[in-house]
């Protein structure tokens, strides 16, 4: 087996004057879930029309499980099943024809008991002679998973999957995902919802301005760049000066009998309670806050994504 189920070197494209990616280089292994993220503008489209040859390699190579997708593109076109951020349909087919017809585009054979995992795993089966333009947006975003797994394809990319799409219907597309992936299907997924790439990738990379700012294993790129919160109880309010720990560089904030640490730089919770002990001092409770994707995102990026709340100590 290819040790790798996606490999880009030295990636670039341009529109004109304007390079939409720059140098890109990064590889995926079999079986991961990998989360491309990045803001508007960034090039994750550009890379991901490459990728499934819609759009063409300005410079660089694109291996997909280990064949080029410029030399052997009929066999990556099957081995990759892609789901695009716009809704793209058949208007006027049935979601049954409309199914059944798609993974001859690939030169697979229908295959009629994998058609219908697909078409009940993803709760369409009700909604089997409806045409496709009476469906609802939701709906839609459904059978686009389905049509992009028709053919089982080895590499699925899911370019911004749950834009527009309700709590409900983003979380049971999480759960399908993570099925699918378990089952040995590698996924790329883009996004700038970061909640997603938080809940279903292991390692990310970001993109900014057509280049790769990150890529990193999901807790290191927490813990590298956004820092954790600590929170130490006492017994009183603090009535000893901050000063007592200038020699590891930290900032304290004092709310009442509470002291709120930013653990940056390899600073480790025990530091901190050696010199409390050290000044003799009662800790009556710790907690510890995991930093959110959001605030790496925004330092690396200086832009702010679509997201939820702030909990950490940029
Ligand atoms: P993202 O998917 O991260 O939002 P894109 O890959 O769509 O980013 O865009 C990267 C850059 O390339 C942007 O500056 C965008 O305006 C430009 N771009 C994308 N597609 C085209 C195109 N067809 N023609 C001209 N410029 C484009």
């Amino acid at each position: 087996m290819s040790l790798t189920a996606l490999k880009i070197e030295n990636l670039s494209k341009s529109y004109g004057k304007r390079l939409a990616v720059k140098e890109l280089s990064l590889e995926i292994s079999p079986g991961e879930i990998f989360a491309l993220l990045g803001p508007n503008g960034a090039g994750k489209s550009t890379t991901i029309n490459m990728i499934t040859g819609a759009i063409r390699i300005g410079s660089g190579r694109i291996e997909v499980f280990g064949h080029s997708i410029r030399k052997d593109y009929l066999l990556t076109r099957r081995l990759i099943g892609v789901m695009h951020q716009e809704i793209v349909i058949d208007t006027f087919f049935t979601i049954n024809r409309a199914i059944k017809i798609h993974s001859g585009y690939y030169g697979v054979p229908d295959d009629p008991a994998w058609r219908n995992t697909l078409l009940e795993r993803l709760g369409l089966v009700p909604h089997l002679d409806k045409p496709m333009n009476k469906l609802s947006g939701g709906l839609k975003r459904r059978f686009m998973i389905a049509k992009a797994l028709i053919h089982k394809p080895r590499l699925l990319i899911l370019d911004e999957p749950t834009a527009g799409v309700d709590v409900e219907l983003r979380h049971s597309l999480w759960e399908f995902v993570r099925e699918i992936n378990a089952k040995g299907t590698t996924v790329l997924l883009t996004t700038h919802y970061l909640e997603e790439a938080e809940q279903l990738c292991e390692r990310i990379a970001i993109m900014d301005n057509g280049s790769l700012v990150a890529l990193e294993n999901k807790e290191k790129l927490l813990d590298r760049l956004a820092g954790r919160k600590m929170t130490l109880t006492l017994d009183t309010p603090p009535t000893f000066s901050g000063d007592i720990f200038s020699s590891l560089n930290i900032s304290t904030q004092v709310e009442g009998n509470k002291i709120i640490f930013c653990l940056k730089d390899g600073i480790l919770p025990g530091n901190i309670l050696q010199i409390l002990q050290q000044n003799n001092i009662q800790v009556l409770d710790i907690e510890t806050e995991k930093p959110a994707l959001e605030d790496v995102f925004l330092t690396l990026t200086g832009k702010k994504p679509l997201t939820r709340k702030n909990n950490n100590c940029l």
